[in-house]
């Protein structure tokens, strides 16, 4: 194996996915050489960050200004009671090392806005957006399109959760705001709508499947996927570039505020 530079050891730990069909070394070497950014490290954060830690992602940024409360404990799985009042970025980037020693973890202990966004996208391969409110969707949408860098959105509240992949390096390739408009909606906070903790990290698994496909150069289709939580069931449905929106649209550049 030395023409990979892969160690046995190296091997070993991704034995398992390197046996699946249409993974191989060029796959795992991808990944090796990713930067993923994940903002938000609550209850789609933690999930999708441990599985891309363990897969072998070289590079995780965490962003997130918050820190550990007891209310999270239920459905961020990376935090145990000993993380109380710690910061989630900072906990969770220390479960991810302990996890995969060969992951580089930063740690960003703020808001998502696009000033931020603008510093980090350049270096930056793919964005997890793990948040839970319109105002950093709509941030990570502008600055995503501006450096047509792809991100995977996810949400997730009561019982229910979607997900989209949003990939600008394809051809007549949707933003957010085709999907769902530019202008601030009415955010539903799990504070106060309430989240079971295996539905939002049901959600957090298909982002983190997604995330890798990406990285692996595997097509991933235009689509948004809904959970019903109650049914168990999935369901999907194609969408298309909005030719008059405000983000992305040909002579936009993706306005900053
Ligand atoms: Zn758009």
């Amino acid at each position: 194996m030395a023409e990979t530079g892969f160690s046995d050891d190296k091997i070993l730990r991704y034995s398992r996915q390197l046996l699946v069909p249409g993974f191989d070394l060029d796959s795992q070497q991808a990944l090796t050489h990713a930067r993923v950014l994940v903002v938000g490290a609550g209850g789609l954060g933690c999930p999708a960050a441990l599985y891309l830690a363990g897969a072998g992602v070289g590079s995780l940024t965490l962003m997130d200004p918050d820190q550990v409360e007891v209310h999270n404990l239920h459905r961020q799985i990376a935090f145990r009671q000993a993380d109380l009042g710690r910061p989630k970025a900072r906990a969770l980037a220390e479960q991810l090392s302990d996890l995969n020693p060969e992951v580089q973890c930063s740690v960003r202990e703020e808001s998502a806005d696009e000033d931020v966004l603008d510093a980090l996208l350049p270096e930056t391969e793919l964005v997890l957006d793990c948040t839970d409110n319109f105002a950093a969707r709509r941030a990570i949408n502008h600055a995503c399109v501006r450096a047509d860098t792809p991100f995977v959105s996810g949400a997730a509240i009561r019982r229910e959760g979607q997900l989209a992949a949003f990939d600008r390096r394809q051809s007549d390739s949707a933003c957010y705001a085709c999907l769902y408009g530019d202008s601030e909606g009415g955010d539903e906070r799990c504070a106060e709508s309430g989240i079971l903790g295996p539905v939002v990290g049901h959600v957090a698994s298909f982002q983190a499947l997604l995330a890798l496909y990406l990285l692996i150069g595997q097509p991933v289709a235009q689509t948004l996927h809904r959970f019903d939580g109650t049914a168990l069931a999935w369901r999907s449905a194609g969408f298309s570039r909005d030719p008059a929106c405000p983000v992305c649209a040909d002579g936009v550049e993706a306005a900053q505020e």
